[in-house]
């Protein structure tokens, strides 16, 4: 692409910019719609800036997109743009305003940015009420941390910024790690509406494992099927998403974690949404539980199994999918006829072909007829781009045992 027809501004900075090739003549999936450039599709030679905006460039001629370089990442480029844009304060902002946008009108708390599916590679935002929580992955976002946290304060109205920046994943890109309050008061502890529950959550809790915000709709769709009474299993239940909104409907619950910090979790809400005495919250591994409840012939009307990802990369796929299995046997030995199994994935490489044979492997072994009621897709505030298989992680499926039980 020439000059020509570029704004004054956005021509000098082109000028400045730094341009990598890539080394292969065919077409490149970015050219699909893909944001990652590794460092083995550059032509080799060429020196990668850390966290600076480069242009990557196609070898048979034209530009590819414009993104924020990593030196010391596997992935060299992570694009933000297809073309040549400049990557400033009005471009993030832009970017910012479609993310927000997207979301108004939705939850009080949400993820507001999640990286390549906004289109932010590198950037995470969740959103509790007024307050923000920012994460960087890449250099590229590290560096310009300060610059998102204005933009976003501006866009938001936000009373609270805090930034969880201790993540494993930055030590890929050679970032250190660090915790703490960017912006507003020192109290990171807040009661958030999640679902339709309230949960006590503090936003630098150093046991938090992962996403609070993910399985809202699966919670208040499983609560949807639940009828005072019932007996409800929550499997790998973190703080007791499930149970405790199963409990507002008025079953019985009990939530099985292995974590000691879950289970007060669990036990905190239970009292906080006062349906303590509907809930058990039970420190153990799932596996363990679930067959010692086999064992003695306990049964329930609804079981939800939400494991942690068991396949982290392709190769651990295999040995997934038999832990998969094994885990639906021993969650139907606890279900009758009628009894209903929500069973969730969230790891992309494990496709919904591939998720319902495990499971119907562990049917068949076990002699159960199983209905296919319907699946929980992945939630509209962490959208998948059509190109990155890895955005799409998050599969949930509804089953009804209908014969052998
Ligand atoms: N169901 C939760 C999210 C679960 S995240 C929700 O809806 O919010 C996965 C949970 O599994 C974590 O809390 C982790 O502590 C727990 N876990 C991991 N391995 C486990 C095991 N073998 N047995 C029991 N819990 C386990």
């Amino acid at each position: 692409m020439g000059d020509k027809g570029l704004h004054p501004a956005a021509r000098a900075w082109a000028a400045g910019v730094i341009r990598l090739r890539l080394a292969d003549r065919r077409r490149h999936r970015c050219q699909r719609g893909h944001l990652w450039v590794y460092r083995s599709d550059l032509e080799p030679g060429q020196e990668v800036p850390d966290g600076e905006p480069v242009v990557v460039e196609h070898p048979r001629g034209g530009v590819v997109g414009t993104g924020l370089a990593s030196a010391r990442s596997q992935i060299a480029v992570r694009l933000l743009a297809r073309g040549e844009v400049a990557v400033d304060e009005g471009f993030l902002r832009d970017r910012l305003c479609a993310a927000i946008a997207r979301r108004a009108g939705g939850r009080p708390c949400h993820r507001l940015v999640w990286s390549e599916g906004d289109l932010l590679p590198g950037l995470i935002v969740d959103r509790y009420h007024d307050r923000l929580v920012v994460q960087a992955t890449t250099a590229g976002m590290d560096r310009r941390l300060g610059l998102l946290i204005d933009l976003l304060r501006e866009l938001t109205g936000a009373a609270q910024v805090v930034e969880r920046n201790d993540l494993p994943v930055r030590a890929h890109e050679g970032l250190e790690q660090r915790a703490g309050v960017r912006h507003g008061p020192a109290d990171t502890v807040l009661e958030a509406t999640l679902g339709a529950a309230r949960w006590r959550i503090d936003l630098l809790d150093p046991h938090k494992t992962g996403t609070y915000l993910d399985q809202q709709d699966a919670h208040e769709r499983v609560a949807a099927l639940v009828r005072p009474g019932m007996r409800v299993a929550d499997v790998f239940s973190h703080l007791g998403g499930f149970g405790v909104h199963a409990a507002l409907r008025g079953a019985q619950a009990v939530c099985v974690d292995q974590a000691a910090a879950s289970v007060a979790g669990v036990r905190a809400a239970a009292d906080l949404n006062g349906v303590g005495d509907r809930i058990e919250a039970i420190e153990a591994d799932a596996f363990a539980w679930l067959r010692g409840e086999a064992r003695a012939k306990a049964r329930y009307d609804v079981v939800v199994l939400d494991p942690p990802s068991f396949a982290r990369n392709r190769d651990a796929l295999p040995a997934a999918l038999r832990g998969y299995t094994d885990l639906h046997r021993h969650a139907l030995d606890l279900l009758g006829t009628g009894g209903v199994l929500a069973t969730f994935t969230c790891s992309h490489h494990v496709d919904e072909t591939a998720f319902r044979e495990a499971i119907l492997d562990a049917a068949a072994a076990g002699g159960r007829t199983l209905r296919l009621d319907g699946r929980f897709d992945q939630p509209t505030d962490h959208p998948v781009l059509a190109a990155i298989p890895e955005t799409e992680y998050l599969r949930g499926l509804r089953y009804t045992v209908i014969d052998g039980g």
